[in-house]
């Protein structure tokens, strides 16, 4: 896919956020972009250890993984169990699936894989999305259980309980992809680098100068994404958003975004503009936002505990709420926004 049409579809999380991530960026780092994986946009910046070797390397790890995970390749394994209802999957779409239904059964069924037919039904992100009728939202919606994946999390045949099923794992990919990004340069003696897989950040070590990294939150207004609202200073973690501002499309002055409420079948609409999560391991924090952005602030502020993660959500009415694990992190540099919490 182009880059423009691209970065019309998924707004441009990655590059504005990683070009607003240093105010004074240290120099020369080695530097990698792609538009070819997990329909996103990637940007890597690193600046030490054995740069080029380690990206060759992490780019051919997250090729595979876009091979086995990716709904927009017809030949993945997540595509072709939500077409036969059964696949063999490796052991990592398989550890995927573990990590996806403990986030699932944290947030009661607010994260959930098998959203397929609801995110297929919608098409939010692909050339032809509509709002479809409400008898067809029913019956997408009643196929919506995480339950009714069986699958060994070791690796194996998986099977879904019905045809009519399928597993999307969009919410998630991209964080696991992040991960295995940071263990790959690790492995290659990086000890600084700055990583955006559509979103999903991960600040590896400091600055070459020592100082952390100060990560640019992108305004999670429709239209002002370039701008950005706060930033985070951070260290050896993720920092992963999820928000309704950049992947929608609007019909008869209604926007609809991507993130859908599987109780519902429609876009949540919890009050929330952005969910931020912050912690170790990015494709846990992928699907805690996507699960905190469709339970809104107070739900999502105690799902994001439970799992030992921070947090920082903005309200539909602009005020800003972070635990207190980012107190001294935390800036905001918009004062149309409010630290509330
Ligand atoms: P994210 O941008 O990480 O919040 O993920 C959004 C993507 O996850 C969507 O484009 C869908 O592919 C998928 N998705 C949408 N709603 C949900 C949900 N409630 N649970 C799991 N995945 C979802
Ligand atoms: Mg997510």
């Amino acid at each position: 896919m182009r880059l423009d049409k691209l970065v019309r579809r998924v707004g441009c999380a990655a590059l504005a956020c990683l070009l607003a991530a240093c105010q004074s960026p240290p120099p020369d780092p080695i530097t990698r972009d792609s538009v070819d994986y997990l329909g996103t946009v990637i940007h890597m910046a690193v600046y030490d250890g054995d740069a080029n070797e380690a990206l060759d390397e992490a780019f051919a790890r997250i090729a595979d993984i876009d091979r086995r995970m990716a709904t927009q390749n017809p030949d993945s394994e997540i595509s072709v169990l939500s077409r036969d209802g059964e696949a063999d999957v490796s052991p990592d779409t398989a550890a995927l699936f573990a990590l996806a239904r403990d986030v699932s059964e944290a947030s009661g069924g607010a994260f959930d894989i098998t959203i397929g037919p609801l995110v297929a039904l919608w098409g939010i992100g692909s050339d032809d999305p509509r709002v479809p009728s409400q008898a067809e939202i029913d019956e997408a919606t009643s196929l919506v259980d995480e339950r009714g994946l069986q699958f060994d999390p070791s690796g194996g045949v998986a099977r879904l309980k019905t045809q009519s099923m399928a597993v999307d794992l969009g919410g998630i990919a991209k964080g696991y992809a992040c991960d295995e990004t940071v263990r790959i340069l690790r492995a290659h003696g990086v000890r600084s680098a700055l990583l955006d897989l559509g979103g999903n950040i991960y600040a590896l070590g400091k600055r070459p100068d020592g100082r952390a990294w100060k990560v640019g939150l992108r305004t999670p207004i429709v239209g002002e994404t370039d701008g950005i609202f706060a930033t985070l200073a951070a260290s050896d973690c993720t920092i992963v958003t999820s928000g309704g501002y950049e992947r929608y499309f609007e019909q008869d002055g209604v926007r609809y975004h991507h993130i859908l409420d599987p109780v519902t079948g429609y876009p949540s609409d919890s009050g929330l503009l952005s969910a931020t999560i912050v912690g170790p391991r990015s494709a846990t924090a992928d699907a805690l936002s996507t699960a905190c952005f469709v339970l809104g602030r107070d739900k999502g502020l105690a799902l994001a505990a439970s799992m030992g993660y921070e947090a920082i959500f903005v309200a539909d009415d602009r005020s800003v709420t972070i635990t207190d694990g980012l107190r001294t992190n935390f800036a905001l540099t918009d004062d149309r926004f409010t630290l509330v919490g």
